[in-house]
């Protein structure tokens, strides 16, 4: 018989996001508007240093909306962490921009403050000026903030941080996506909570995060009739949705403090194999751990497929790091700075099961499995 299926992450509900769905069934609200999407909101506020927010359908939906409530428009520049998954940067894209992909540094796998620079200096030298820049908090853990705030102040270039992965996570006691002009949060099914699929706006600024609640409800003027002055977007979540996010957000440090568990368990057990490393947190920096990573070193015999391979022959889900944008061809084209530190980060690194709902026992079997790998 095969062994039960151990995912990489998968959704974990708590106690009460049936009861709130239920709630929202008995009142009807099966909308994208109504007391669940509204309680949500002033709940995620809470946690997002009393931040302005707004409740999207998606975290690319958030990253859109960022994109144009900064004036971003067809044929500029945006610069962007190609350490990533491609909702980072497709956006751009959408709005006829052109990315422009910053590397990594290697003590947070995050956009490195020194490339960002030279990029911006080389777009300036061209008579370009960056529209802002997307800094990506990648599997939870913070990039290096106050080095790419003082850049961003000093060329006068808003930052969109990109905190899909980063609920729960804090850079200096203050949590990731409330650090700059704008934050966003997905709620999708593999993320540290879930809404089934959602996303979320931060910002400080009232003004627009009401803006975004406008155009991502079609952009209806103040009339009886529909009557539009805008293009809008149908990137509202639903009050449904909302509902689970409510219960889920209940739970939110409770899946941080297991997927740091998690994290412990892979680095105590696998630190024993001089071949894996893990990229560890900074004096300041708190991650979320939503993903645990390992880094394989070069010249190990064993490289991650040969580990990948073996755990999926026992049914566990393990994945390649993200393969930087500047390396996809749909991107290939664009301009890149930096050196190679993400197709390094790609090449060697893997992610391990790090779903809060797993069991010891599945963790026993992950690192079993991951020392076999390496024994034989
Ligand atoms: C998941 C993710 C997104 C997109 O969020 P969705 O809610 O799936 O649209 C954007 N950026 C990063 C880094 C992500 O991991």
């Amino acid at each position: 018989m095969e062994n039960k299926k151990i995912w990489l992450s998968s959704p974990h509900m708590g106690e009460n996001e049936y009861k709130y769905v239920t709630e929202a069934f008995d009142l009807n609200w099966i909308a994208p508007v109504g007391p669940h999407l509204n309680n949500f909101e002033k709940k995620l506020s809470e946690i997002s240093d009393g931040k302005e927010v707004s409740a999207l359908s998606s975290g690319t939906s958030a990253i859109h909306l960022a994109l144009i409530l900064l004036g971003v428009e067809c044929g500029d520049e945006v610069l962007c962490s190609s350490f990533t998954f491609s909702a980072s940067a497709n956006p751009i894209v959408y709005q006829g921009a052109k990315p422009v992909f910053v590397d990594s540094e290697l003590d947070t796998w995050n956009i490195c403050p020194k490339y960002l620079e030279e990029a911006i200096i080389n777009r300036l030298e061209n008579n370009i000026k960056p529209k802002a820049i997307i800094v990506v908090h990648l599997y939870g853990m913070p990039a290096k903030m106050t080095e790419i705030i003082t850049i961003s102040k000093k060329y006068d270039i808003p930052i969109i941080e990109d905190a899909a992965e980063g609920l729960g996570s804090t850079y200096f006691g203050k949590p990731l996506g409330c650090l700059a002009e704008f934050g966003i949060y997905s709620f999708n099914g593999n993320k540290i909570i879930t809404t089934s699929g959602g996303g979320a706006l931060i910002s400080s600024d009232k003004e627009k995060i009401k803006k975004s609640k406008f155009l991502s409800t079609q952009a209806r003027d103040d009339f009886p009739h529909y009557e539009h002055s805008h293009i809008g977007f149908n990137y509202r979540l639903s009050n449904v949705s909302a509902a689970i996010g409510l219960g889920q957000l209940e739970v939110l440090q409770d899946r941080v403090n297991r997927r740091r568990e998690i994290f412990d368990y892979y680095k105590r057990e696998l630190s024993q194999i001089k071949e894996i490393s893990f990229v560890e947190e900074i004096d300041g920096f708190y991650s979320n751990r939503w993903l645990s990573t390992i880094l394989i070193s070069k010249d190990s015999k064993v490289n991650r497929e040969d580990v990948r391979l073996h755990l999926e022959k026992d049914n566990i889900e393990a994945r390649p790091l993200w393969k930087p944008m500047h390396q996809q061809p749909i991107f290939k084209h664009c301009l890149s700075f930096g050196g190679d530190n993400s197709e390094y980060l790609f090449q060697y690194g893997l992610c391990l099961p790090s779903g809060s709902n797993m069991s010891d026992q599945d963790l026993n079997r992950i690192v079993k499995k991951i020392k076999e790998a390496f024994e034989n």
